[in-house]
């Protein structure tokens, strides 16, 4: 591996730098993670159930219609039969006992026959106004979750919009850090965020920031005789180590 050379203010530029990675990466992270968005998210998944269900609400409803309009067709062709042989009946065109009887019974048949078809009329009626009632709460309940959909969607892009401006302004900070920092120690300090999260912590106390290891004697006496252009890593975690006026060298 090549050997990075930096002033310590370079290498301090570092910590600035790691610093504003964190906060990049927490306001991410809190984007990612906003209670409005969850809520948003909820609003449309229980848009999407009641739209379907909505759907099959109005197909039931149409079916019931038709369903109604076909058995009060049936309920007319037995009134009209029926109307049609009283008619007979009333203008005494029958005269023969046994077409008297024969029509008198198919009276009696039809009116029984009209009496159950009127009942399913009835009851697809009934059916039919429940399909109604339920389609116009699942369209009410839509409705009602439209607006609620708009105050949280609100919500969130107010809390996004100061999340992204906050996100900026710590990106327009880090470009300046990055601009004083030399390329091959940046290089050096991208990779090994990559590999890590975090590409440089302090040595404070003795101890490196990044893996809370105390470093031992023979690794801090080895900082004590480095340059202090050279750039350190820690043993421990491989980040770049950046001493600092209180690393208790
Ligand atoms: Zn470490």
């Amino acid at each position: 591996m090549e050997l990075v050379k930096a002033s310590p203010e370079a290498q301090l530029r570092l910590l600035e730098l790691a610093d504003l990675d964190a906060e990049l990466t927490r306001i991410d992270h809190r984007r990612r993670s906003l209670p409005e968005v969850a809520e948003v998210d909820r609003i449309d998944a229980r848009d999407a159930e009641l739209r379907d269900a909505i759907i099959a609400a109005e197909t039931n409803e149409k079916d019931l219609g038709r369903e109604q309009a076909k058995a009060e067709a049936d309920v007319d062709q037995v009134r009209t039969r029926s109307v049609r042989d009283r008619e007979r009946l009333d203008a005494g065109q029958v005269s023969s006992p046994r077409e008297l009887e024969v029509l008198q019974s198919e009276i009696a048949s039809l009116l029984r026959r009209q009496s159950e078809l009127e009942d399913i009329v009835l009851d697809v009626m009934e059916r039919r106004e429940a399909a109604q009632s339920s389609r116009d709460s699942l369209r009410a309940e839509r409705d009602e979750l439209a607006s609620r959909r708009q105050t949280a969607a609100a919500r969130r892009d107010e809390v996004l919009g100061e999340l992204g401006e906050q996100s900026e302004k710590a990106a327009d900070r880090r470009a300046g850090v990055v601009a004083q920092v030399p390329a091959d120690l940046l290089d050096l300090y991208e990779r090994m965020r990559v590999q890590h999260g975090v590409g440089a912590a302090a040595l404070r106390g003795g101890r490196c920031e990044g893996c809370h290891l105390t470093l031992n004697t023979v690794d801090l006496n080895r900082i004590r005789a480095a340059d202090d252009d050279e750039v350190l890593r820690c043993e421990e975690c491989r980040r770049i180590l950046v001493r600092t006026p209180d690393s208790g060298l």
